[in-house]
């Protein structure tokens, strides 16, 4: 199979309680296609300006992920710089720059077009709807937003999620955009608007994953020092559709396989600051989390 992801290449500024760092490397196409590329190879389409380091391009192509999608252009990098609070679900945007991404028309290559996968990440849902339309026949179609476009563009937001299979949404997201306080609730709302799944993300607690006929939830592991949690959303996404595509079969047992990968990406990538984890990260480090996720809830 093949997984396309398109969303944000970006510098991040975060603050925590406890530290802050300027203008790190993040963006969701870059948390997600990291995450995926431990179980396939990912090909990310994005923009990214004359200031991002060369050697992180480097890093994606040496972790086998496509770059032919990324274009460079002169001006700036997407910026975002978002402030957690002690509860580290909680976070404020307190800066969203869109800059080369504010006209940004991509045109796909052609092995891109063909597809099997194809995760709409964090970004501009007209952005997102764009590329969709140039993907032929695609098996499976999932994506995430941020409060942001919620805010700013609900009804093409509405409109990308009715020609999606699966909605990934953190909570805070998914009640405010369907202004409903119940979660089950929110989720019904959506998956009445056409998605056959919706993954509500807990942060560190974990996700939901809702159906029409089933429901099944992932913990989050055990972690006692969440170091930034940025990323942790587009992680889970990159684990989850990375796992499916090398798996090949969208069976309800590999969707919970791989709900619980996801969840390990996630685990993993909130222990340090950006993608500094993703760059130490093993194979055998996820499987042993894997297994230990496995006996958290077996009895
Ligand atoms: P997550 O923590 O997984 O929800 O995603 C965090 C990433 O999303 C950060 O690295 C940001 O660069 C990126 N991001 C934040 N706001 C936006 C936005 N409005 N559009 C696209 N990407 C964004």
């Amino acid at each position: 199979m093949s997984l396309v992801i398109v969303g944000s290449l970006a510098f991040d500024t975060i603050e925590t309680p406890f530290a802050r760092r300027e203008r790190v490397i993040g963006g969701s196409a870059t948390y997600c296609a990291l995450a995926a590329s431990f179980f396939t190879s990912p090909k990310i389409v994005g923009v990214v300006g004359r200031d991002f380091p060369p050697a992180i391009l480097r890093f994606f192509k040496s972790r086998r992920i496509d770059t032919q999608g990324v274009e460079i252009r002169p001006g700036k990098t997407f910026f975002w710089e978002g402030r957690y609070g002690y509860d580290p679900n909680m976070r404020e945007t307190l800066k969203t720059e869109l800059n080369v991404f504010q006209d940004f028309q991509p045109e796909l290559p052609p092995s891109y077009r063909r597809a099997n996968i194809v995760f709409l990440a964090n970004i501009d849902p007209d952005l997102q709807e764009r590329i969709l339309s140039q993907i032929q026949s695609p098996a499976l179609v999932a994506m995430d937003t941020i409060n942001f476009w919620i805010a700013h563009k609900p009804d093409p937001l509405w409109r990308v999620m009715g020609q999606v299979d699966i909605f990934f949404a953190n909570e805070e997201e998914i009640k405010m955009l369907t202004q409903e306080t119940n979660l089950i609730r929110a989720g019904k709302k959506v998956l009445a608007k056409g998605p056959r799944l919706v993954i509500v993300k807990k942060g560190e607690h974990g996700a939901l994953l809702l159906t029409r006929d089933f429901v099944f939830g992932v913990l989050g592991h055990p972690c006692e020092d969440v170091v930034d949690p940025t990323g942790a959303g587009d992680s889970f996404a990159g684990g989850f559709l990375g796992y499916l595509d090398r798996a090949g079969k969208l069976s309800r047992s590999e969707i919970r396989r791989a709900a619980v990968y996801g969840s390990v990406l996630a685990s993993f990538v909130i222990e340090d600051f950006s993608i500094e984890r993703l760059k130490t990260l093993r194979r055998k480090d996820i499987e042993e989390r894997f297994n230990e996720f496995r006996r958290l809830v077996s009895f």
